[in-house]
């Protein structure tokens, strides 16, 4: 389930990213490959929402809407954790359908309530919305929401990782920047985007990127760096078969005037445009663009006129999609060519008006600069904030790490501990401790199930003679033979252990007195088959005898067990050793 759900956000980020990237028909061909490839209810729900996205960015509403509506019948299908983020992702391609339909309060609310929920969104899709908010804001004069949103979303793109959407950020940003007037951070935002979409190779986002700088150098009065970046950005990458759009056009030719190229201004205003639904005709500007090639050319009235065509179309459509600035600049030029053509009085009426809406517009660019600060300082914090919670998440992992191990190598220890507290150390065998551990449990179980347990009491023969003759070494060496060798031999059920010096019991489960007897004294044969060589290369074998005791004949505690072994044994030295007796009650 989490691995599709990761699935599912990867290639729906890759959609986007390709979408910003490449374009939206490369974007809606991905896709479309994605939906065969993932049946899923809400892979086809995203997918088609992803492509109505593209289709309305397109400008194809019909299309888009067609989609949208298949992916809400994929939608229904759509159980658990994936619904909700599935269905905002689709709430957020409605919004934009209310917006290309000019609802921009209904979109604006809509936008707002996703964008209210990005924390818990995936990091490309809260992107989406927070860009999309800040234009409905800017398209909807809210300057300082919209800026404050341009933000937000730099914020959000930043957080996916991904190149494109980053690029795209950055450019809706120093764009809206530039066309406030605040054109210091408009210039770095642009530069910032232009040099990033380099990297990234995208030549549509270099072409973006390039497009809004060049007004913005123009402002700035940096003509030179302005023609630079539409000769080598825009100019180079556009071909014969793909010419500029209209405000691609516009802004070459606002590169080549401000440089003095008029004749080439001309031309690019004059050539047959391709069709970009992204790009739309800025008239005002245009209209000052080609008033300027006309006064250059010496054609001062046909200027004029077309200034004030202009001017009192504007006045005429209260909401026009012109920026102020670029009708401050229609009346520079109208008040130029008037002052030519010799009507200074209109000329000066037309300067003033210029200025009053400059110095309007001043008071915005110097609003805009003091809020970009404010946003930038706050995005500055927030990235602070997350690389300090970071570093904390990461030394808490740390500690985590660190007491982990701790605690296991201690776990490690205390069973070694316990371990060696159990174990004798020449043998390995259980010690003392563990058959009176381990041996009560056994015969507690036995009791509890109705079954017989065996005990045998085993010691080695004239073992104080090996010692002697052989040395201590090799006596070490033929008490672990015998541990080696009993371990080998018995049960796994059974219990093997070093009672003391060359003493060990044995418990045998389920096994009558007869039993027990038989296999110790097979275990004896074994034993008896071994030889052993001491440093002096003398080759001897031992032998050992054993007592045998059970719990139907002989008792129900360890301890009356061992003790009646003991005294079987005893019998078994006494009559000759090498050998195994049973405990009887005559004994
Ligand atoms: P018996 O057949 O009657 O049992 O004679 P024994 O010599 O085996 O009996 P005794 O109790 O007299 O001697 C036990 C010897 O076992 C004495 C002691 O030195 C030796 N011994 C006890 N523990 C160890 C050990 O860990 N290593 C060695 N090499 N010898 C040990
Ligand atoms: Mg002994
Ligand atoms: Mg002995």
């Amino acid at each position: 389930m989490v691995e599709s759900t990761l699935r599912v956000r990867d290639w729906c980020d890759q959609t986007i990213a390709r979408m910003f990237s490449e374009g939206e028909v490369a974007a809606i061909v991905m896709a479309k490959r994605w939906m065969k490839q993932l049946q899923a209810p809400e892979n086809q729900a995203r997918a088609l929402a992803l492509m109505a996205l593209c289709h309305y960015r397109a400008g194809d509403e019909r299309q888009a809407e067609q989609e949208l509506q298949a992916a809400q019948l994929y939608l229904a299908e759509v159980r658990g954790e994936e619904r909700l983020a599935a269905e905002l992702l689709l709430r957020h391609v409605e919004a934009q359908g209310l917006r290309r339909a000019g609802r921009l309060e209904a979109a604006q609310q809509l936008l707002s309530s996703l964008h209210a929920q990005r924390a818990r969104r995936n990091r490309c899709e809260a992107y989406l919305s927070a860009a999309a908010l800040a234009t409905v804001y800017s398209m909807s004069k809210n300057d300082v929401k919209a800026l404050d949103h341009f933000y937000q979303a730099l914020d959000l793109a930043r957080e996916t990782g991904l190149a494109p959407v980053l690029v795209n950020a950055l450019n809706n940003l120093g764009s809206f920047e530039s066309d406030l007037l605040n054109l210091e951070d408009g210039a770095r935002h642009l530069h910032e985007c232009l040099n990033k979409a380099l990297r990234l190779g995208s030549r549509r986002q270099i072409i973006f990127a390039a497009g809004n700088l060049v007004p913005c150098l123009c402002q700035m009065g940096c003509a030179d760096r302005a023609l630079e970046v539409a000769r080598l950005h825009l100019m180079n990458r556009i071909s014969d078969d793909l010419p500029p759009s209209l405000q691609r056009q516009e802004e070459i030719a606002m590169a080549l005037l401000e440089s003095g190229h008029v004749d080439e201004a001309a031309a690019v205003l004059r050539g047959e445009p391709s069709i970009d639904p992204m790009s739309n005709e800025k008239l005002t500007l245009r209209t000052s663009l080609w008033a300027r090639i006309l006064l250059a050319q010496g054609q001062v009235q046909e200027a004029l006129d077309l200034c004030l065509r202009r001017q009192r179309e504007l006045e005429g459509e209260p909401v026009a999609d012109t920026l102020p600035v670029e009708r401050v600049n229609l009346l520079r030029v109208a008040a130029q060519a008037a002052t030519r053509y010799g009507d200074s009085a209109l000329g000066y009426r037309l300067l003033e008006k210029a200025f009053a809406k400059h110095e309007q517009l001043l008071g915005v660019a110097a609003k805009s600069r003091q809020m970009s600060l404010r946003f930038a300082h706050r995005m500055r914090e927030a990235e602070r904030e997350r690389d300090l919670a970071k570093k904390t998440a990461d030394q808490v992992q740390q500690l985590n790490e660190l007491l982990k191990s701790r605690v296991m190598e201690t776990a490690r220890l205390q069973k070694l501990l316990q371990a060696q507290a159990l174990e004798d150390p020449l043998t390995h065998l259980g010690n003392r401790r563990q058959l009176i551990e381990a041996g009560s449990a056994l015969l507690t179980l036995a009791i509890r199930n109705h079954e017989v347990l065996s005990v045998a009491v085993i010691d080695l023969d004239h073992f104080k003679e090996v010692n002697d003759l052989h040395g201590h070494e090799a006596g070490d060496k033929v008490l672990r033979a015998f541990g080696d060798l009993a371990r080998r031999t018995m049960r796994a059920e059974d219990l093997v252990c070093r009672y003391g010096g060359e003493e060990f019991v044995l418990l045998l489960p389920k096994a009558h007195a007869a039993q027990a007897v038989e296999r110790v004294a097979q275990l004896l044969q074994a034993f008896m088959s071994l030889h052993f060589e001491d440093g002096a290369s003398a080759r001897f074998a031992c032998s050992f005898s054993a007592g045998v005791a059970d719990s139907e004949t002989a008792g129900d505690s360890l301890d009356l067990l061992l003790s009646r072994a003991d005294s079987a044994l005893y019998g078994a030295k006494a009559a000759g050793r090498s050998r195994v007796y049973v405990w009887s009650c005559e004994d």
